[in-house]
């Protein structure tokens, strides 16, 4: 199948270090393949989004040489694909009325928030209004290889629970929207972030449930700084540039000759990439070598 890969940054503000590594390692992947290079903006969640900031990502994206095949597409327009999905697994799905309080003791999943412990699993208690639309999940583990972080098996029904589709209030949820449309604009690779790695499981039982294929992951380290947070989209954001790009590179474990001049390190990264040289670890603190100020 050709490669078609994609960034699907959500405008929550410009570029950082972090997300132009991301944004890199899926530009090197299809290019090194001689694939197709998509953009999605993942417009979905409108309070957390920062007027202008998807102009502003493309505008950087351009600057760098990171040029994508075809249009932009804007998940915020797409809201027919996803109902067309929520139809087609409807007797997957069910309506739950619980607030996160009212399931506030139950068990901790991986990212610090609380397994969802299936209480309106068998129907609505009466009169409790409906929150939002769950998947309904199963003790089946999801295995599958990541082309840089391994082996990775989870059982999301006990490690994170029916997990949300939709909101009463509207919005889709992401898990739901980047299946689709990963699905419906043949995205065979996905190339993104390690934060990303355990919501991947979950990716894959909403692909089963749809009968969509599942495309190949490679999920390299987050940037994080000596706290151990995450580069935040805020931070450093007027700086990058093509000045950050040698630094991205050698944060995915590649070192360009030093006397290359900006404008051939991606052609030099596209020659030389490989997933086997992409450090094996989900977080990583970028060396200030070379950055920007
Ligand atoms: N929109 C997500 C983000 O900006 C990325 C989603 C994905 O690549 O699947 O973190």
């Amino acid at each position: 199948m050709p490669y078609v890969g994609r960034f699907a940054p959500s405008p929550t503000g410009p570029l950082h270090f972090g997300s132009l590594v991301a944004a890199l390692a899926s530009w090197l992947d299809a290019r090194n393949a001689g694939g197709r290079w998509l953009v999605r903006m993942e417009d979905l969640d409108q309070p957390r989004q920062v007027p202008g900031a998807a102009e502003a990502i493309l505008r950087q994206l351009e600057r760098l040489g990171l040029h994508w095949d075809g249009a932009v597409e804007y998940q915020s327009r797409r809201g027919e694909l996803y109902d067309d999905a929520l139809r087609c697994i409807a007797g997957w799905t069910y309506s739950c009325g619980c607030t996160r309080k009212e399931f506030a003791d139950s068990a901790l999943a991986m990212d610090g928030s609380r397994v969802y412990p299936g209480t309106c699993r068998g129907g609505l208690a009466p009169g409790k209004p409906a929150r939002t639309l769950r998947l309904r999940t199963d003790a089946v583990p999801v295995k599958f290889t990541d082309r840089v972080q391994g082996e990775i098996a989870q059982c999301v029904e006990v490690e994170v629970g029916d997990f949300v589709l939709r909101r009463a209030d509207g919005p889709y949820a992401y898990q739901l929207a980047v299946v689709v449309d990963d699905a419906a604009q043949g995205v065979t690779d996905v190339v993104r972030g390690a934060d990303l790695l355990d919501s991947t499981p979950r990716q894959i039982v909403l692909q089963r449930r749809l009968g969509v294929v599942t495309p190949r992951y490679l999920h390299v380290p987050v940037a994080i700084n000596d706290a151990g947070e995450k580069l935040s989209k805020q931070a450093q954001a007027s700086e990058i540039g093509l000045q950050d790009l040698a630094p991205a590179l050698a944060f995915l474990g590649f070192v360009p000759p030093a006397d290359l001049a900006p404008g051939e390190l991606l052609a030099w990264g596209r020659a030389h990439w490989s997933a086997a040289r992409v450090p094996r670890v989900r977080a990583l603190t970028p060396s200030s070598e070379g950055r920007s100020p």
